[in-house]
């Protein structure tokens, strides 16, 4: 049997995958079986922060391997302490965590604090949250429905959990508030809706406005997080203070790890949340490495370059095939080609792939760039040569 014939076999069909098998990766170029490199602008869906075989990164892992992988958090975990303490002193705000294994665990937690907060902070329960259209959350049922696309709600997983609605834009939120309201959960930069960021203005007037009524305001980071936006979170960039931040994808370097943090440190008690693998010795040693080699970067200046020089070159692109692009979307190395339709973005996902590069879709039309914040000037030109053949033959 073929790859793929075993893949069709033995697992559930969930997702419509390519069957190249990559083998080995190097930083951002990676390694089908046959040989071929495929410039990596994708890193694993804005996981892969630190490329392929990272000698920090894995040399920390293996050796943390021979030592613990796992114990339990009925046990102080020191890695786990310590990778709080660099993301709360990287991030600049005084808050808590607590460590998950994924995105929408993480938005679970979130949802869990605003919630109990809804409970002891007012003499009515509030307990509705607000997102927005075009949003990305999760895949539980939970998270599935505070994700703001009609499409992930279909009626075979229903009933889902009430008190969810969500808004076209953030203008619209304010008159969606009501006094059952405890939260609004949004992205600074829409990833899977279409990497669409949002008016830092109208950004900030919200944060303001929510404080003002004491109304949570969660930002989920799962995927702008981890120096994606070229700051450590896009919080920074946007100069906001969120009451509840969740992390995930960039922050093992693809050992899976998610975290909540708040600055409502007392609302959970003993008992109220836990994980068996959340903050285990492997993925918060993983989380430390690719923090020291991002912050490193990030202290000489070197991410901004290299934000700077990637979208210089998608700018340029933009502009010589106007035919096929309406425009360059995104911010840091969260960045999008909106094609002139979905056909367009169709085509040029596959042929990519026989081109030797991975890029990958965003919403109907959008063409999405997520490379490694560690992807060399080298990788980046040769990706566009790649990524021009691509469209020129189209
Ligand atoms: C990917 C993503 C999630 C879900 O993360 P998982 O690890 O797949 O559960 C949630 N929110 C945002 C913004 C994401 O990009």
């Amino acid at each position: 049997m073929t790859l793929e014939q075993q893949d069709k076999q033995y697992i559930l069909q969930t997702y419509t995958r390519s069957y190249v098998n990559f083998v080995k990766g190097v930083g951002s170029t990676i390694y089908d079986e046959n040989g071929k490199d495929y410039i990596d602008f994708a890193s694993g869906i804005g996981v892969n922060s630190v490329g392929h075989a990272n000698k920090t990164l894995t040399k920390a892992i293996c050796e943390q391997a021979n030592n613990i992988i796992h114990i339990s958090n009925l046990q102080v975990i020191e890695p786990q302490v310590k990778l709080a303490q660099k993301i709360v002193e990287l991030s600049g705000y005084d808050m808590g965590i607590f460590f998950a294994n994924s995105g929408a665990e993480a938005n679970e937690g979130a949802i869990k604090i605003a919630r109990k907060y809804g409970e002891i902070q007012f003499d009515k329960k509030r307990y509705k949250v607000i997102t927005l259209e075009h949003s990305f959350h999760g895949r539980t049922i939970t998270t599935v429905k505070a994700t703001g696309q009609e499409s992930f709600h279909t009626p075979h997983f229903s009933p889902y959990p009430d008190g969810f609605s969500y808004e076209k834009s953030i203008d619209d939120i304010y008159k969606a508030i009501d006094d059952e309201t405890v939260a609004v959960l949004i992205e600074l930069v829409q990833g899977e809706g279409g990497v669409q960021p949002f008016e830092k203005e109208a950004v900030q007037k919200l944060a303001q406005y929510l404080k003002e009524k004491d109304i949570l305001l969660i930002v989920d980071e799962v995927q702008t997080g981890v120096y994606r936006t070229g700051e450590f979170l896009a919080s920074n960039l946007y100069e906001i203070e969120p009451d509840i931040i969740t992390l995930a994808k960039g922050l093992g370097g693809g050992v899976p790890i998610g975290a909540v943090m708040t600055k409502h440190k007392e609302v959970l008690s003993a008992g109220d949340h836990g994980s068996t693998f959340g903050g285990n010795y492997l993925s918060t040693t993983a989380g430390l490495a690719v923090l020291e080699v991002l912050s490193g970067l990030y202290d000489n200046g070197l991410i901004d370059e290299t934000l700077l020089y990637f979208s210089n070159k998608l700018r340029m692109i933009a502009a010589k095939y106007e035919n096929l692009f309406e425009k360059e979307v995104g911010l840091g190395l969260m960045r999008g080609l909106r094609a002139k339709s979905a056909q367009i973005q169709g085509s040029i996902i596959k042929n990519a792939m026989a081109e030797g590069l991975v890029v990958l879709k965003a919403g109907r039309n959008t063409v999405r760039f997520l490379p490694s914040i560690t992807i060399t000037k080298k990788e980046i030109d040769e990706g566009f040569i790649r990524f021009e053949k691509v469209i020129s033959s189209l």
